[in-house]
């Protein structure tokens, strides 16, 4: 009955809500002019995030979504991490005074593809212009294959603390069947590195819904990953959009599971992470039972940004680098994805800006509706609405009541246990753009 039931969604095509509106709704009216002014506008006295995006790999996954580029050459790298090193001048001179800074993300691509000098060039030149504080996160996705001691030093001198390392899955069927060969040894001396350089904080990323995944194979990857005793790990499904990521037509469709395969997939994997003392947080993560990210969840200060569940609570974080997303108060910014232009742009001194969205208070209340179901599979639509000081239409939701997905009295409403999988589906009906957007998303399961 819940499996039929959560299949009957399984096709539709939905945002994964790390923002709202999601980014198909910015527009090019949103652009440098705005941004100048909101970094202007900035409170001095509220630390801010900080997102570097790096967009380059050593060689292409074939199921990566990322804005990415594979390139054997290092010149380009490096010449991009130069003019990023302008970027970050370029935004701590709009800013009023030397912001406090409470958390740094490195995301990309392959942060690590950067060689270990450009990367603490790149770390103190952050740690002059901004006041990282001394409590910060500073959070680096780790690709092991390509993870060097002289990276590992350079992430212990720089105060780098939380690691995302991409694991995906262990067996080297479906490794080879998606261009991402790692053994078990590889991961190891990765994950032996970063502690030993005091990375305190572990995350591993996993994948099912891969070509010539199953079930078993599946539990045999989280129950290996758990060997490591990680803090979290993020599971995600693979989105299969080749008409948006060209390299994806390396995966052949018939050697991808079918939606109750996938299905099955991330509960096995769920309850083998369950079994290892993992708290299931939201949609998609994982967090020990002691971890800071397990306690959010449990006192109601879990977060949702474009880098997905955080307990990073600042309400401005500041993307650089080629195609990244800024979250400011008033509203988001996107960088050019085009990686020329964007160095053009920053070495005229401009701010590379592409697009972006000015908030309307009805779009403030919908996203605090969103964030806090998928954060906390709950919500009190009137107590937020009353926080913000208005009334809510609330949106026909009597199927997902009659099949059993929702509990609801009066309009607090509650996933029902075993229905997580479709979390999105019942955020999308307080999408207000959704029903007229042309945007193709991944699959909701
Ligand atoms: S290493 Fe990560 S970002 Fe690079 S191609 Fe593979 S999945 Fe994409």
């Amino acid at each position: 009955m819940r499996t039929d039931t959560i299949l009957k969604y399984a096709g539709e095509r939905i945002p994964r809500y790390t923002s709202y509106p999601t980014a198909p709704h910015f527009t090019p009216d949103i652009g440098a002019v705005s941004f100048a002014r909101w970094l202007g506008e900035l409170d001095p006295a509220e630390p801010v995030s900080l997102y570097l995006h790096i967009p380059f790999c050593r060689t292409m996954c074939w199921y990566c979504g990322c804005h990415t580029k594979a390139t054997r050459r290092l010149a380009p790298v490096e010449a991009y991490a130069e003019v990023l090193l302008k970027e970050i001048d370029t935004i701590a001179n709009r800013t009023p005074g030397r912001l406090k800074v409470s958390h740094i993300h490195w995301g990309g691509g392959s942060p690590t593809y950067l060689p270990a000098p450009y990367f603490t060039a790149l770390m103190d030149r952050l740690r002059h212009r901004f006041d990282v504080l001394d409590d910060a996160e500073v959070a680096v996705e780790v690709d092991p294959r390509i993870f060097s001691p002289e990276m590992a030093a350079a992430f212990g001198e720089t105060g780098v603390n939380r690691a995302s390392l991409g694991v995906q899955t262990f067996d080297e069927e479906v490794q080879r069947a998606v261009n991402r060969v790692q053994d078990r040894d590889c991961i190891e001396a990765c994950v032996n590195l970063l502690r030993a350089s005091g990375v305190t904080g572990i995350n591993f990323d996993l994948l099912y819904g891969l070509p010539l995944q199953t079930v078993e194979n599946c539990v045999a990857s989280a129950e290996t990953a758990l060997e490591f005793a990680p803090d979290r790990f993020s599971v995600f499904g693979y989105a299969h959009v080749p008409h948006m990521k060209p390299h994806q037509k390396m995966i052949r469709d018939e050697t991808l599971p079918g939606a109750a395969e996938r299905l099955a997939q991330a509960d096995a994997i769920a309850e083998a992470l369950a079994r290892g003392g993992h708290v299931q947080i939201g949609l998609d993560h994982f967090a020990y039972r002691t971890d800071p990210m397990a306690i959010a969840l449990a006192t109601g200060n879990l977060h949702r940004n474009f880098q997905g569940y955080t307990t990073d609570a600042a309400t401005a974080i500041i993307g650089m680098g080629a195609s990244a997303i800024s979250w400011m108060p008033q509203g988001y910014i996107q960088n050019t994805t085009n990686n020329h232009e964007w160095e053009r742009r920053v070495e005229a001194g401009d701010l590379p800006v592409a697009r972006g969205y000015c908030l309307t208070p009805d779009d403030r209340l919908r996203r605090a509706i969103i964030e806090r179901l998928m954060c906390h599979l709950d919500v009190d639509v009137d107590a937020i609405a009353a926080a913000a000081g208005t009334a809510f239409d609330m949106p026909d939701l009597s199927a997902f009541e009659h099949a059993g997905i929702i509990s609801r009295e009066g309009n607090r409403l509650a996933m029902n246990p075993g229905y997580r999988p479709l979390l999105r589906s019942v955020a999308a009906a307080f999408d207000a753009y959704l029903p007229t957007s042309t945007a193709r998303h991944a699959v909701a399961v």
